[in-house]
């Protein structure tokens, strides 16, 4: 039974302490980690705060917490130095003491005794229990999670640094929480959408979840776009797993006949991967002449293990003499057509399929910015080349908006794009 109060799972808050996360410097990216284990158990963040290695405002912010929620996790500052506050704040405003665990004095002790170290005395703080709150194990550091109960409420006290905090919430805080929630869960689908933008993906889409309003249990959606890139984000909310894969697999069915070849992945799987996957299924093994993206193309595909299965080679081609000499592109060529041309890329493609020994070639050349941009080929013009497998070349000219960094990025995706295209019309 949920005893959680108004949503499904219960409300939370997250307060993330660290005066680091007050500067230009750092970004609060536990709370993001927390909120996706939290929606997970139907849980949901009402309020996130960030504050400083100061008493008095973190006390102000969990008693106001306190008020609002059934549970209030915080990160951070639960480490040895007396700038880490959040433990006996915490325990002040519970009216809990605090008592040295000799257990975990011990346990400490001996984490800095296994490597040669003595341990410091500033560390004994870290040992030190609020009354009644329970000790939650820290695998990978030095400052152990606690657990307190009150009235009803939990509060959540976690350490800092990611690599603690993640498998702490993962191992350990999951479980209990589930426990507190009953059996529900939250089932998630993420389908990935390519070459169409957010509102042409709404337009196909909106009618089926005028539909789905109706349906139980409800699907739930969220759009999320990014350049060249949609993703629509599919949650249900069951107690059984064969109810929400069933729902999900039907809503997913459905989705996917509207969108049709412009579905890209309905399991997550990035525009990479998918590349990989149906050049394997091919056998096919791709080369790629990059210019404007700078090897870009090629770090997406080499950021997936087992790259080297379909992965000939590739070659960054910046000067029109690289392009010349490494690709064999045609001087004339060059001259009558200019370096950002369909023709140079085609010719690119052409070019680093042969040098690297490919099945397929990809081209691309473009003007990234912020200079060099003219009337007929302003900033955000790039052209892309396909070549192969076999006679058949395919190009195309673009024109993006938006500085260096996002044309090289759609420019990047709009090459994967074309070949992932190629290999679905050579399949089908
Ligand atoms: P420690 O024992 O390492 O001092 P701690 O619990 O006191 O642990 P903090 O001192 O607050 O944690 O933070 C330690 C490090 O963890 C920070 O320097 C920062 O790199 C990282 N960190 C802290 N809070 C966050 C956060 N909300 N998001 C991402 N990283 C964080
Ligand atoms: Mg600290």
């Amino acid at each position: 039974m949920n005893t959680w109060g108004r949503s499904r799972g219960g409300l939370a808050e997250i307060i993330a302490v660290g005066s680091e996360l007050l500067t230009p410097f750092k970004t609060d990216t536990n709370s993001l980690f927390l909120t996706a284990g939290l929606n997970e158990l139907g849980i949901a963040v009402e309020r996130k705060s960030l504050v400083g290695d100061d008493p008095a405002v973190l006390r102000d912010a969990v008693q106001g917490a306190l008020r609002r929620v059934n549970l209030v996790l915080l990160s951070g500052g639960l480490g040895p130095t007396d700038d880490d506050v959040t433990r006996e704040t915490v325990a002040a405003l519970l009216e809990r003491p605090l008592r040295e665990d000799p257990a975990l004095v011990a346990a400490l002790a001996a984490r800095f005794t296994a490597r040669g170290w003595r341990m410091p005395e500033n560390n004994r703080r870290q040992a030190c229990v609020p009354e009644g709150a329970e000790v939650l194990e820290n695998q990978h550091g030095t400052a152990p999670g606690l657990w307190l109960e009150q009235g009803g409420r939990v509060v959540l006290l976690l350490p800092g640094p990611p690599r603690e905090l993640e498998p702490m919430f993962t191992n350990v805080v999951r479980k209990r929480l589930e426990s507190r929630v009953g059996g529900g869960r939250l089932y998630r689908r993420v389908l990935k959408v390519v070459g169409r933008g957010e509102s042409h993906v709404a337009e196909a889409t909106q009618p089926i979840y005028d539909r789905w309003r109706q349906s139980e249990p409800k699907v739930e959606t969220t759009i999320l776009a990014s350049p060249g890139l949609v993703e629509l984000h599919l949650s249900v909310w069951s107690e059984a797993p064969a109810t929400a894969t069933n729902v999900l697999d039907a809503a997913t069915a459905e989705l996917s006949a509207a969108l049709g070849e412009d579905l890209l992945s309905t399991d997550g799987r990035s525009l990479a991967e998918v590349v990989g996957q149906r050049l394997v299924d091919a056998g096919l093994r791709v080369g790629l002449a990059e210019s404007c993206t700078g090897g870009l193309a090629t770090s997406r595909l080499v950021d997936i293990p087992g790259c080297s299965r379909y992965l000939a080679g590739a070659v960054v081609a910046y000067s029109n003499d690289a392009k010349q000499r490494v690709l064999g592109v045609d001087a004339a060529m060059l001259a009558e057509h200019g370096a950002v041309s369909e023709p140079v890329a085609a010719a690119m493609a052409e070019g680093v399929r042969h040098v690297v020994a490919a099945d397929v070639g990809l081209g691309v050349t473009g003007v990234a910015g912020p200079d060099g941009g003219s009337e007929a080929k302003p900033v955000g013009t790039v052209c892309l080349a396909v070549a192969g497998p076999g006679d058949e070349v395919s190009t195309r000219i673009y024109r993006w908006p938006g500085d260096r960094a996002m044309v090289r990025r759609m420019a990047t995706r709009a090459v994967l794009g074309l070949l992932r295209r190629r290999l679905l019309a050579r399949r089908g």
